[in-house]
């Protein structure tokens, strides 16, 4: 048996400045071949259980291309071209089987609104009959062409994401299970007009547990796999928002019925998965209340500015208010800024430099320039930013933050790095010698990551709304391609949708 294995990740937020090129997969590119197999084995990632099931089965296994980017504007379409082009170069050999661990929000510029749909659309053209396995993470914008050219869908149930292996087992122990003639997976997909905001997501709060529950309670009665996902939202392409997909064992009505309970709670909680915030002032000021008396930093949130939804991660919007209301002890990481880190490399460890940090990139999707903050400090390290997640999310997967500066100010220590990087592992901190938890307060640019990590270690955490393209504002943005009415812009004076 001859299966292809690979990874095609991307959440593309067609708001954002950040380009995602080629080099921005990887490190410095996508994993090819051999590099592929070795990179993602023994990893808690989909490909991992893809390739674990696979040798299992005794199986020959081909890994074309591992590619994962940080979230970021739409993948520039050569790119595309290629790790396309890798995949279908192999299937088109002839293989048994096709497993692939897709994100399931890739938009690409001057190709498709829908990455993955199309290319599965066109894998199916070369191999009509193959069986093909998809996970998809759960904020996945699920379409139609997804459904309809692949045998069984099944993406992650917790956010933030702690069951990716889980999802790519499912997924592919169904198809193996199905190639033997063990069962016979139907889909069923649909989805409800609502941009459920990312903060009203994680799936250990209500609403979105009980949408996970129902998914978890249909696959305990019996269907194959179901999956509630919660959808990204910082995209403008007609199917972005909530949906669910449902797999049953060759009974397509279970498969709908399963389907439609998921999206039914979601539709009548729909109002609880909208986020309300408050004045950025008012924010960092209760952030100040609650780090009296000390015991353990206190988490300011700079969730609009999240590059995990393809921000800059570059604005300085919350520093600046916090040194305004004059915190100390502050820790930041990581912002996002290459001609910072080179000045601070070329003056060296232990040199005092003053410059403008951040604020390089305009953003005009929301109508504003980059707003540097000019700050003076000493250069505490200069590292390569290389670490290993320890977990226990995306646990095992090496991490390139490109060169890595900490500009240490007195009140603030601040992490500056090259390549953008959510700060999802205390690595992002300890790898350039600053202990997380010495700090009064972190301030991370983080929506959700941060929480299996960081909050075991804090005092408490405060969401601080500033301007930046992952935004949960939607107003902000100028939706042009997205199906309407939708809620929360569009108002539903009835129940129905
Ligand atoms: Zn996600």
């Amino acid at each position: 048996m001859r299966v292809v294995i690979a990874q095609m990740q991307h959440e593309t937020n067609t708001f954002s400045p950040v380009p995602t090129p080629w080099e921005a997969f990887g490190n410095g590119g996508p994993f090819l071949g051999k590099a592929a197999h070795e990179a993602m084995k023994g990893t808690r990632l989909p490909m991992a259980a893809y390739l674990d099931l696979a040798e299992a089965a005794g199986a020959q296994v081909i890994t074309p291309v591992a590619a994962w980017a940080n979230p970021s504007g739409p993948v520039d379409g050569k790119a595309y071209d290629r790790i396309c082009d890798l995949i279908c170069n192999e299937i088109a050999k002839g293989c048994d089987a096709v497993f692939l661990d897709l994100h399931g929000a890739m938009v690409v510029a001057d190709r498709t609104d829908d990455g993955e749909g199309t290319l599965l659309e066109r894998i199916r053209a070369i191999a009509p009959k193959v069986p093909m396995a998809v996970s998809l993470d759960l904020h996945a914008n699920v379409t139609d062409a997804m459904v309809r050219n692949c045998d069984v869908i099944a993406g992650y149930k917790t956010y933030p994401h702690v069951d990716q292996y889980e999802s790519g087992h499912l997924a592919g122990s169904i198809l193996l299970r199905a190639m033997k003639g063990e069962v016979k997976p139907v889909m069923a997909w649909g989805n409800v007009p609502l941009l459920a905001q990312t903060l009203r997501q994680n799936t250990a709060e209500s609403p979105m547990r009980e949408c996970v529950e129902a998914a978890r309670a249909a696959e305990a009665r019996g269907l194959l796999a179901a999956t509630a996902f919660g959808g990204f939202q910082q995209a403008d392409i007609r199917d972005a928002g909530l949906s669910a997909v449902t797999v049953a064992d060759g009974n397509r009505s279970q498969a709908e019925a399963a389907c439609q309970a998921i999206l039914d709670i979601a539709w009548r909680r729909k109002e609880d998965f909208i986020y309300r915030g408050e004045p950025l002032e008012q924010a960092i000021a209760r952030a100040k209340q609650m780090a009296e008396g000390g015991g353990g930093p206190v988490l300011l949130l700079d969730h609009a500015d999240n590059c995990a939804s393809g921000a800059n991660q570059d604005t300085m919007y919350v520093l600046r208010e916090a040194l305004r209301q004059g915190l100390t002890g502050i820790a930041v990481g990581p912002v996002r800024d290459p001609r910072a880190v080179a000045t601070l490399i070329e003056a060296g460890v232990g040199a005092k430099v003053t410059l403008p940090i951040g604020g390089k990139m305009d953003m005009p999707a929301i109508g504003r320039k980059g707003e540097p903050l000019e700050l003076t400090g000493v250069v505490r390290a200069i590292t390569d930013g290389e670490y290993t997640i320890t977990g226990p999310q995306f646990q095992g997967m090496r991490c390139y933050m490109g060169r890595t500066a900490v500009l240490d100010t007195g009140t603030a220590q601040i992490v500056i790095i090259e390549r953008n990087q959510e700060p999802w592992d205390r690595g992002v901190f300890t790898s350039v010698g600053i202990d997380p938890m010495q700090a009064k307060y972190l301030l991370l640019k983080s929506r959700m990551y941060f929480r299996p990590v960081f909050l075991p270690i804090a005092k408490g955490l405060v969401f601080c709304d500033a301007p930046g393209v992952g935004t949960s504002d939607w107003t902000s943005f100028e939706y042009r391609k997205l199906r309407r009415p939708i809620y929360p812009l569009d108002e539903f004076p009835s129940a129905h949708r």
